[in-house]
């Protein structure tokens, strides 16, 4: 629940070094949790989709489990994603209003620009989608970062880097930004990362 969420205040001070250029002016918008995002009562979840968009493993199995069959009627609908776009639906039996269901690339290690490219994609599109409909609240899934095998941490940065960029252009039209992690290895590259483009003031 949204009573888990993990104030950035609250990092060790060793890890709030602040890099060059960042600000803390977005501090009280981001927010980092460990969690099933099933469970979140948000105007918007982010579903790592595939591109067919007709569920799949992880946590879009979870989601599309915990939303019931009408989610995949209505995802049928839709006629599949791009890689790095996103598309909207609503959210059935979920607690959120809405379910973004954005497209992550398969990590391409021979590319890696081409990956990066598309998980900004990725962050950029669902937060355009989310304003676009008045959508205040955002949780993100870890995209990519699971059977798409983006690493950890360069995955935690492009969106760390693309939602401070966002934020940054669109002020106002956002309350709260959370991302939501499940494995272990995604808590440790958002504690290290967030204070660094996020800095507790
Ligand atoms: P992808 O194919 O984009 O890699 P996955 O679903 O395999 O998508 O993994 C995306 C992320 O979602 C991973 O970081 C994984 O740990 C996480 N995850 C899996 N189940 C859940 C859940 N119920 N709630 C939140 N995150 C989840």
């Amino acid at each position: 629940s949204l009573s888990l969420l993990y104030k950035l205040k609250k990092l060790d001070k060793a890890q709030t070094t602040p890099v060059a250029g960042a600000t803390p002016k977005h501090n009280d918008r981001i927010a980092l949790i460990r969690g099933d995002i099933t469970t979140l009562r948000v105007d918007a979840i982010v579903n790592a989709a595939n591109k067919s968009l007709l569920g799949g493993g992880g946590v879009d199995g979870a989601i599309h489990r915990a939303a019931g069959r009408a989610l995949k009627d209505e995802c049928r609908e839709l006629g599949g994603c791009e890689t790095g776009n996103s598309k909207i639906t609503d959210a059935y039996n979920l607690p959120c209003k809405k379910v973004i269901h954005t497209v992550g690339p398969i990590y391409d290690d021979v590319h890696p620009e081409r990956s990066e490219a598309a998980l900004r994609g990725c962050y950029r599109s669902s937060l355009e989608l989310a304003v676009e409909h008045g959508l205040k609240t955002i949780a993100f899934s870890g995209i990519s970062t699971g059977i798409y095998g983006y690493p950890s941490l360069d995955a935690c940065r492009v969106a760390c880097d693309t939602v401070k960029t966002f934020l940054d252009k669109n002020e106002e039209k956002l309350d709260k930004v959370i991302f939501v992690t499940f494995e272990v290895k995604d808590v440790r590259s958002y504690d290290s990362t967030l204070p660094l483009y996020f800095p507790p003031d």
